[in-house]
């Protein structure tokens, strides 16, 4: 590890390195702040600076001679240290960092602290060190390229192929841009994307290679963030993109979570699920519940049963459960914390604002990226600056999600008890899960007391969301 080298060596000659390249924008401060932080470092060690030397408008990365550096290496007698501010300062290539470790003076980093270049432990921190801005460098200088060629085409999305919904100049092709928007809505709501997939080969739509649909390519093109106009590069959302977007952000965060969910099954088709498992849990132990047979499955008398996978601590009837919990859900439906808790967000407003703070944070991170590939920010500041951006992203996201699992349930409001009921009975399993799922906090099922027989409404423990997020409602 790079020791700091407080104390001692006082009276050492040193010589400060900066550099800047001018990727970007030419801008003088940038030099002004390194090598005013080097100065600063070597007046504190009680260093005498014997020289300065700066290489302008020149990318380490691109391998071209920097006459300073040259000069640096050449310099007799030699200077006791180098200072830089970072060491991708001197060296961002490897074959560079070799000319100097021959070259056999210290380098002290005022990021990073001492390299001492003359045993292995500072040779090998300095070569990861050089490593890693290699490969950011490269990496910075791609997106560069991306982010010139997306300009350059003045306005339009950068897509090699036609995209399914949209025409190659980003507007919205008609028929397959209402099919896509259907399709978030019916996977809201608890389809299938098998189902989805068969409903559009029965229709003969096909995908933009001309093939039929399989819920894998149904997941691939529902999981893609240019719906809702988002740019991605590489498998990062890297920014707003300049087409329409077919659905609002919310719906695909939703969707995106949906079709992320651990408990929902891949393909989407298979075995028709019961209502409980994946939404209840163990009141007992907390654990999952899951499906059991009593009796041999289908012959008479046997019967379908929810147990604590964990421990067997509680064990249900499923067609009783599953009343008690539709009766309580109901219930709910047709209560006014029902009309409280969901009816607030058919009011767009927050979702508008969230979306509007995403798209500039996004535009922000993208600006950053390209500031840092061009020299402009430090590392730390780099990733600093990223880190809190990215965090607040993440919040963003989930809340946006929230909303938009909301929208599957706004259809319920303003029903009257027996349009809900009849609603409900209409539903099938999937759509009476998804729906559950977002009005419900939480569903345990509580061991029955000794003797008793039938499930009852003790046994299932439901809350509901609230109005207000911190509260939830018990009806
Ligand atoms: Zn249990």
């Amino acid at each position: 590890m790079p020791g700091n080298f407080e104390g001692g060596n006082a009276g050492m000659d040193v010589v400060i390195y900066a550099r800047l390249s001018l990727d970007k924008l030419g801008n003088e401060l940038g030099v002004d702040r390194q090598l005013e932080a080097c100065r600063e470092l070597a007046a504190r060690q009680g260093w005498t600076v014997t020289r300065e030397l700066i290489d302008n408008s020149i990318s380490a990365t691109t391998g071209r001679v920097r006459p300073a550096f040259e000069k640096l290496l050449t310099l007799s007698p030699k200077p006791d240290a180098i200072i830089v501010w970072h060491l991708d300062r001197l060296v961002r290539l490897t074959r560079e960092l070799d000319r100097v470790i021959s070259y056999g003076v210290p380098v002290h980093a005022v990021t990073a602290g001492m390299l001492d270049l003359s045993n292995p432990t500072g040779i090998l921190m300095a070569n990861v060190v050089t490593a890693f801005s290699q490969f950011e460098g490269q990496q910075k200088a791609a997106r560069q390229r991306l982010a010139a060629t997306q300009r350059a085409s003045q306005g339009r999305p950068w897509w090699s192929a036609r995209p399914f919904g949209y025409e190659r100049d980003g507007t919205p092709r008609g028929g397959e841009a209402e099919a896509v928007q259907r399709a978030y809505q019916d996977l809201l709501a608890g389809r299938s994307l098998l189902s989805i997939a068969d409903e559009w080969n029965r229709q003969g739509m096909l995908t933009t290679r001309g093939r039929r649909w399989t819920g894998a390519t149904v997941r691939q093109l529902l999981m893609s963030a240019r719906n809702c106009a988002i740019r991605t590069y590489a498998g990062d959302e890297v920014g707003p993109g300049n087409w329409d977007a077919l659905v609002p952000e919310e719906i695909y965060r939703s969707a995106v979570r949906v079709l992320n969910s651990p408990t929902r099954k891949t393909g989407g088709g298979g075995p028709r699920r019961s209502l409980l498992t994946g939404v209840a849990t163990c009141a007992n132990c907390g654990g999952p519940i899951r499906t059991a047979w009593r009796g041999r499955k289908g012959e008479q008398g046997s019967y379908a049963v929810y147990e604590c996978k964990f421990k067997h601590c509680v064990s249900h009837r499923q067609d009783e459960a599953d009343t008690m919990v539709s009766e309580r859900v109901i219930r709910f439906l047709t209560a006014p914390q029902f009309a409280e808790a969901f009816e607030q967000s058919e009011d767009d407003l927050p979702a508008q604002q969230m979306r509007d703070e995403l798209g500039s944070l996004r535009s922000r991170l993208d600006d950053l990226a390209t500031d840092y590939a061009a020299g402009l920010v430090t590392r730390s500041q780099f990733l600093t600056a990223s880190q809190t951006m990215r965090s607040r992203v993440d919040e963003l996201e989930d809340q946006l999600s929230q909303l938009g699992s909301d929208s599957a349930v706004k259809g319920v409001t303003g029903m009257t008890d027996e349009q809900v009921r009849r609603h409900w009975d209409g539903l099938d399993v999937d759509r009476k899960r998804s729906l559950i799922l977002a009005v419900v906090v939480s569903c345990r099922l509580r061991q029955k007391g000794r003797g008793v027989r039938r499930t009852d409404e003790r046994h299932v423990d439901v809350l509901f969301r609230a109005g207000d997020p911190a509260k939830v409602a018990s009806i």
